[in-house]
């Protein structure tokens, strides 16, 4: 289903309305839900996340990543979610353009990876000054990949107070989030639009 919502682009903001795809499939252990993505052509924004069918409560998902196997565990996460390595000190949480994705634990170190990448490029070019950061960008780095050849444990957490997240393991754990976690946690994107009943046509 695609149709054109009257919102303005919350980046360009173009007056021109987004785009906004809607559709139904169920994922294995997931189960069925709703994947919405909405697109700016004026700026080529988009915005993927994934509603599922029941209404889920806020959830944190913990699982032990301890070998090379569990690079292919599937993630779900939401652009509600905030994700955590906790022996690294590692955290992303869901910005103003935060996107939902499906990914397995590899597109996640991956991402991290990416972002300490970025980190490290910029301090490097600060000279004598980014000296300090450029060395614990390449220890992260070193972490990251010793991880992925099951050389190294770690920890990892996602935070969702949607409880649209998840980590699709039989070993990974779950619990409920009090109202104190929370509000700790950056609530991700204001997007318009998106409450699953309006997408039910
Ligand atoms: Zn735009």
């Amino acid at each position: 289903m695609e149709s054109t919502i009257d919102q303005d682009c919350p980046i360009c903001n173009s007056e021109s309305g987004l785009t906004l795809i809607v559709h139904s499939s169920e994922i294995p252990y997931f189960g069925e839900h709703t994947e919405m993505t909405l697109v700016c052509d004026a700026c080529g924004w988009r915005h993927t996340d994934f509603i599922p069918a029941e209404g889920r409560k806020a959830t944190a998902w913990s699982f032990e990543v301890e070998s090379s196997d569990h690079m292919s565990v599937r993630v779900v996460r939401s652009s509600s979610c905030t994700v955590r390595i906790v022996e690294l000190g590692l955290e992303v949480e869901p910005g103003q353009n935060a996107t939902g994705y499906i990914s397995n634990i590899e597109g996640v170190l991956k991402r991290f990876e990416d972002a300490i990448g970025l980190i490290l490029r910029s301090s490097l070019e600060d000279g004598e000054e980014g000296a300090e950061n450029v060395s614990a960008c390449e220890e992260l780095l070193r972490s990251l990949s010793a991880l992925r050849v099951g050389e190294a444990s770690v920890e990892l957490i996602l935070l969702d107070p949607m409880g649209h997240s998840q980590i699709l393991h039989e070993e990974a754990r779950s619990w409920e989030l009090d109202s104190e976690e929370i509000d700790s946690l950056a609530p991700g994107p204001q997007i318009p639009v998106i409450d699953s009943s309006d997408l039910d046509n």
